[in-house]
């Protein structure tokens, strides 16, 4: 039987057997909102459905410590306000002899990166995934770097404004989320619309969810607030990933997420010019886009067992 990646998200739950880094079969869900036995049973059902395991890899978004499988903070997941050994509940809901392993979501699509994707030949990588928040993970001396408490890498958080930047999610102020986030781009489009600017993203988006297609069409068309918000995007991730480069010396990065994507080569080649012109002259970082696209976290949690 197969190795199985699962991509525990906050709207999706993605399932799919993967053999050498290829995704065969796949399913999925919209994640279940009532609590953490719902999602259990919801994913022991998906990988059922994809012809059983042997064993099962897991992305779970917020933190996890991957030795025991328990996630011990999802703020994104409905209902998880407590510790959940994701990995033993599910095991057992497999019937007991399937091995689980759980790490964060961001940190294994980095994996899947690295193992099979736009970082195979890099040792020290950096990911940034830029979707409705901004998540990370490293790469270090070829192996994840989880850190303390398995938050290494997290460089959503990084300040890049020191004095007046704007609100992030978490309730600070000027971190690198507040500016690059899909969600943050799109409560300050909203916020500048209603203080009468004109702009596409409300028009293509009405009332529903500023999704990142939305993001990459109104910069097609040219849209002046687009334009800005993106800008100050590449500014905020161009500060921060410089940061993080003379800190650990990595020789690339990787930009994945949802908007990440779908701005596509054009946003990661302004990011790469954006770090390089904050480093000493002649630096070679590269940055480049995700191979793997919506693949990498199921490709990345099944890279846990390879
Ligand atoms: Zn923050």
């Amino acid at each position: 039987m197969a190795t199985v990646g699962v991509d525990l998200g906050g709207t999706k739950i993605l399932v799919a057997s993967v053999h050498h880094g290829k995704v065969e079969d796949s399913a999925k869900v919209p994640t279940p909102t009532g609590g953490p036995e719902s999602v259990v049973e919801a994913i022991a059902e998906l990988v059922e459905k994809v012809g059983g395991a042997k064993e099962v890899g897991i992305g779970a978004p917020g933190q996890v410590h991957h030795k025991t499988g328990v996630v011990v903070a999802a703020p994104n997941l409905v209902g998880w306000g407590r510790e959940v050994p994701l990995g033993p509940l599910v095991a057992e809901a497999l019937g007991g002899s399937v091995e689980v392993r759980v790490d964060n979501d961001v940190n294994v699509a980095v994996l899947g990166e690295h193992h099979h994707g736009a970082a195979k030949e890099a040792d020290d990588v950096l990911g940034a995934w830029v979707g409705t928040g901004v998540g990370g993970g490293l790469i270090l001396g070829g192996k994840l770097g989880r850190g303390r408490t398995g938050m290494a890498g997290e460089l959503g958080h990084m300040t890049v404004v020191a004095a007046g930047g704007r609100r992030c999610g978490c309730g600070q102020f000027g971190h690198i989320e507040a500016y690059a986030g899909r969600g943050s781009l799109e409560a300050e489009a909203r916020r500048r619309a209603e203080e009468g600017a004109q702009t596409a993203l409300v028009e293509l988006a009405g009332d529903e969810r500023m999704k990142s297609s939305v993001f990459a069409k109104a910069l097609d068309r040219g849209d002046q607030l687009t334009g800005e918000l993106i800008d100050d995007a590449v500014v905020a991730l161009g500060a921060g990933l410089a940061s993080a480069v003379n800190l650990v010396d990595v020789g690339l990065i990787v930009i994945g997420g949802g908007l990440g994507d779908k701005l596509g080569p054009a946003f990661v080649g302004r990011v790469e010019e954006a770090v390089r012109s904050r480093l000493w002259a002649g630096s070679t970082v590269r940055v480049v886009p995700s191979e793997l696209g919506d693949d990498a976290g199921v490709v990345g949690a099944a890279a846990l067992f390879d």
